[in-house]
């Protein structure tokens, strides 16, 4: 069965770091006939460049059709000027409100050979694997009433809005169960309900779908302020966190933190399984922006890009077992020293792009041969 990745470089170094993955998907079409049928479109400034939209129509239509978009990153000073509608980031947001992709999947992993450069101690982060469930489409940046009113004696008033229904709930809910399924069964639910009537709801909708579905998952609950601080005190005590849009922002960027530079994370945006086929829509992208200081050099780290291409094979094509082997073969070849600029540390070898490309690919053939 062909597998239909649609694939959006988007700006700066988004093209470097995806030829890297591009060697690895022909490598596993023609030494493992893993049928993957690719084709490339644009998005943000590139796509504004050409088209004037942030994404074109035609464009859009073919991430729909798409098994699984893979994007690079989209953004930079040539379009700082640029109307707001049309900005890079405009094409982004598109995609993942045409796509409704309401999960948003952020793991925090720390290869050992990294865990010295962490700012917390090396064994509290050495050996973490742990996954932030964030909802993504609702909560308090879509929430109405949002406005700035007048009061008319000087002062203004800002307002946002915390909303959520229970559907949102319990279908955010029910992905952070599924994986923890095929992780380490646990998943802990953070809100606030002691401030937030949203919160009470959100413990509330977690503990019964729970209860209903998924009773031999082990289920936890924190309080978002407290779940930050065990982050940093001790990470390893999490599987799965399940949390709201805004909690799940700030949560995943301090758990990204926890395992050193953002050229190495990857993330996930998952929607609803389609009724008939099964299949949910999803966009797999780094963490990373377009790094315009460093494009164009050939110095980029491909890894939070190609560790995106390993969340792909694992959520959309359900091949773990070359998602673990891509997996490994980044740890194998950190083990080896090799580190682009942005991790170098003493004693290592500093590589560019393709060279760090070109290393993992072949940690992965070795694996997988
Ligand atoms: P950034 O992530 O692009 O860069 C922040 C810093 O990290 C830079 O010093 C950069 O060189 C470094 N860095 C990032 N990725 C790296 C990698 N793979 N290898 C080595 N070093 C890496 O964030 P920024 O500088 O705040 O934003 C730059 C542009 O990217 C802006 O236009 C912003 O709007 C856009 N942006 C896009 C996305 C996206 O496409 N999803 C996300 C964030 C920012």
């Amino acid at each position: 069965m062909t597998k239909k990745l649609f694939l959006l470089p988007g700006d700066g170094i988004g093209p470097e770091a995806m030829a890297e993955v591009e060697k690895i998907i022909a490598w596993m079409n023609s030494a493992l006939a893993a049928g993957f049928e690719t084709e490339t479109g644009l998005v943000g400034g590139s796509a504004y460049d050409a088209h004037g939209a942030a994404i074109s129509d035609d464009d859009m239509a073919r991430a729909m059709a798409a098994d699984a978009v893979l994007f690079g990153a989209v953004g930079g000073p040539k379009w700082d000027g640029v109307a707001y509608e049309v900005r890079p980031e405009a094409g982004l947001l598109r995609l993942r409100k045409d796509m409704q992709l309401f999960a948003n999947l952020r793991p925090a992993i720390c290869y050992p050979a990294l865990a010295a450069s962490s700012s917390l101690k090396p064994e509290v982060v050495e050996g973490l694997d742990i996954l932030i469930v964030r909802e993504l489409t609702g909560g308090v940046y879509f929430g109405e009433p949002k406005e700035i009113i007048d009061l008319g004696n000087g002062q203004k008033r800002g307002i946002d809005t915390q909303v959520y229904d229970t559907f949102e709930i319990e279908r955010i809910s029910g992905v952070a169960f599924e994986l923890a399924r095929t992780r380490g069964n646990k998943v802990c639910s953070m809100e606030k309900h002691n401030v937030m009537k949203s919160g009470v709801l959100w413990k509330e909708v977690v503990a019964a779908y729970h209860k209903a579905n998924y009773a031999d998952v082990e289920l936890t609950h924190m309080l978002a302020d407290a779940g930050g601080m065990q982050l940093v005190r001790w990470p390893k005590q999490f599987d799965v966190i399940v949390t709201d849009n805004l909690f799940g922002d700030m949560l995943s960027d301090v758990a990204a933190m926890l395992t050193g530079s953002l050229g190495m994370l990857p993330s996930a945006s998952l929607g609803a399984p389609d009724a008939i086929s099964g299949k949910r829509k999803a966009l797999y992208e780094p963490v990373h922006g377009s790094a315009p200081d460093i494009a164009g050099k050939g110095i980029a780290n491909p890894i939070a890009m190609i560790a995106s291409f390993a969340m792909c094979l694992r959520y959309s094509f359900n091949m773990v077992g070359e998602a673990d082997m891509l997996d490994r073969a980044i740890a194998n070849t950190l083990d080896k020293g090799l580190r682009t600029g942005d991790i170098m540390s003493d004693g290592c070898t500093q590589v560019g792009t393709s060279q760090m490309g070109d290393a993992v690919l072949a940690e992965f053939q070795a694996l997988a041969g």
